[in-house]
């Protein structure tokens, strides 16, 4: 099923100039990229993006959790805490440069982006992802310097989600349909 993603370089990224790179590992799956623009996020969207959602602060907060039993930890807050902790940190990360935020088109592109893209920690990431190639961030050095973990992009976790998203960071006049020259080849 063709379906689109919010993807977002984040100011690491960027600073990095790794921005080209993440483009082509999308683009050389056969995704499409139908919107883009760089900003620097006010406070105001970056609280909005990160919205107070329930489900969400409390997955954050127990894939934490998870990770500091994983080191013999003992952890004292709720997953909501921790959640609404890290909720800030990522806050303070995106206010804190130039993102690149781009909207990709395909066939399962929720799914395939975060397949190339790779899992949340890049410790952890495999290094075929651009996660696990471009760092080595993890939780526990990220928590140690009380900030968000430096994992180069977001990307939307579902179809659901991603339709909000795009929503909130690109209006309707900023999205162009075309067909990639290759789209009869791929899926037809
Ligand atoms: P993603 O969808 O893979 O980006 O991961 P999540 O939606 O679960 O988390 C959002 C972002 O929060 C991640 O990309 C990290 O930058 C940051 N983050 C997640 N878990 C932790 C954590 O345990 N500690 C810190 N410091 N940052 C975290
Ligand atoms: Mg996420």
């Amino acid at each position: 099923m063709i379906d689109r993603t919010l993807v977002i370089v984040k100011p690491d990224g960027v600073y990095r100039s790794l921005t080209g790179k993440i483009i082509s590992s999308l683009e050389d799956t056969g995704l499409k990229m139908i919107a883009s623009k760089m900003v620097r996020p006010s406070a105001e969207l970056s609280g909005r993006h990160y919205a107070e959602d329930e489900k969400w602060l409390n997955d954050v907060g127990n894939k934490a959790i998870a990770s500091y039993k994983e080191k013999g930890v003992n952890v004292t807050e709720t997953p909501r805490e921790i959640g609404m902790r890290i909720r800030q940190f990522l806050i303070d990360y995106f206010t804190s440069g130039p993102v690149v935020a781009m909207v990709f088109e395909g066939n399962e592109a929720v799914f395939v982006t975060r397949k190339v893209l790779g899992p949340t920690e890049p410790r952890k990431a495999d290094p075929s992802t651009i996660r696990g190639r471009y760092s080595s961030d993890s939780y526990d050095l990220a928590d140690r310097n009380k900030r968000a973990v430096k994992n180069l992009v977001h990307m939307s976790e579902d179809r659901e989600i991603a339709e909000k998203e795009i929503a909130l960071w690109f209006s309707k006049e900023e999205i162009v349909s075309f067909s990639r020259s290759d789209e009869e080849i791929m899926y037809k």
